[in-house]
């Protein structure tokens, strides 16, 4: 087999894994503590994929053209023995990156680059101790572990290291200088994330989204930015290298203002095994009761195979083409729980 299209002709490339519904952080716009509290049920370990359910899925769609694998959560560092999976994961041929918080990366860069990590990117959306305290509900005092973590894992050689932030109106917006002034000296992707309107709980409104081109605007006015030409299909970031800063790069993800739809190449599959096509699907397959059920490799590669080949969606396309920019009304699941 040699890849499957979906309905828009977009191949099947990247496969986004969450190996955990928990996080030792409370981001007020992924998992506000008022709502994931100590009454809320995150999923039991018996719920979970486990290593080798994970590794069998990954295997069987190597066929249908799955090239990067990402691991994510909530918190991928949380989950057991990370290493282990990585290392069956390392075993084929893809590349292997993940995304983290950071706050459990210290000491562990060359024991998952030794597993097979390839790459590692951390979300970082402040700087400022009271800030990030703020969004994230963690102690302004675990920044500097953070940035200890980010300057641990360009030494272990993962890749080139990227820095997510989402930058929100009113809340963070003063940290476009500070981050690049603490990254531009270092060989990192530093990324701005336009705030999405993912899950239910997070508050989303348009006015707080900075779209990527009043940050580009305001960043021409104080460096000669180049620009990359992008390296694969699929890629969602538009990248700038920066005059007189070597290796270090900016880069916009504008998911509301500039929806990339038509080049989207993801799946997602949640910790307890099911696949959706779409951040924004509200419905995904289960694959895990295949799996355990009746499970052969086969079954689980036709399973996905048809699922990618009726695949229609373009949510952000959709929004973007709504009267008044806002979100669609549509059931949604969690960033937590889909993998962001
Ligand atoms: N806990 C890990 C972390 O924070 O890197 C991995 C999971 S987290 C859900 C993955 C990414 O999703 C983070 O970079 C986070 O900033 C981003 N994210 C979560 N909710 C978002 C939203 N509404 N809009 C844009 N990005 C969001
Ligand atoms: Fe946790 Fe990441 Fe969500 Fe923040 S963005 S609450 S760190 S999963
Ligand atoms: Fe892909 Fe759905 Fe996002 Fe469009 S809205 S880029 S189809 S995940």
């Amino acid at each position: 087999m040699h890849g499957v299209l979906d309905q828009l002709g977009r191949p099947l490339h990247d496969l986004r894994i969450s190996v955990t519904d928990r996080c030792n952080m409370r981001c007020d716009y992924c998992m506000p503590a008022e709502i994931f509290d100590s009454k809320h049920r995150f999923m039991h370990r018996n719920e979970l994929l486990t290593f080798e359910e994970i590794n069998s899925i990954v295997e069987s769609l190597i066929p249908l053209g799955v090239k990067k694998i990402r691991l994510t959560g909530g918190e991928p560092l949380l989950r057991r023995g990370l290493e282990d999976l990585i290392q069956m994961l390392s075993k084929h041929p893809v590349e292997i990156a993940m995304t983290t918080n950071g706050l459990l990366f210290g000491g562990r860069g060359k024991s998952l680059r030794k597993a097979g990590l390839n790459r590692v990117t951390f979300s970082l959306d402040s700087l400022d101790p009271k800030v990030f305290e703020q969004i994230t509900n963690t102690s302004g005092e675990k920044l500097d572990s953070i940035l200890n973590a980010i300057d641990e894992a360009i030494e272990c050689d993962l890749g080139q290291v990227r820095i997510n932030s989402v930058i929100r109106r009113g809340i963070n917006e003063q940290d476009i200088d500070r981050l690049i002034e603490q990254f531009e000296h270092l060989p990192v992707s530093l990324r701005f994330i336009e705030f999405m309107d993912v899950g239910n709980h997070n508050r989303w409104r348009y006015n707080n989204v900075v779209p990527s081109s009043e940050i580009h605007n305001y960043l021409k006015k104080r460096m000669n930015l180049i620009p990359i030409d992008s390296t694969h299909r699929g890629e969602v970031a538009k990248r700038w290298m920066v005059e007189g800063k070597r290796g270090f790069e900016i880069g916009f993800i504008s998911s509301v203002s500039q929806p990339f739809c038509g080049d989207c190449t993801r799946a997602r599959i949640s910790a307890e095994g099911r696949i959706f096509t779409c951040l924004f699907a509200s419905k995904g397959t289960d694959l895990k009761s295949i799996i355990r059920d009746e499970g052969n490799k086969n079954t689980i590669q036709n399973v996905i195979s048809e699922i990618w080949k009726s695949r229609e969606d373009r949510y952000s396309e959709l929004r973007s083409k709504t009267p008044k920019p806002g979100t669609i009304v549509l059931p949604k699941i969690e960033m937590s729980y889909i993998g962001g």
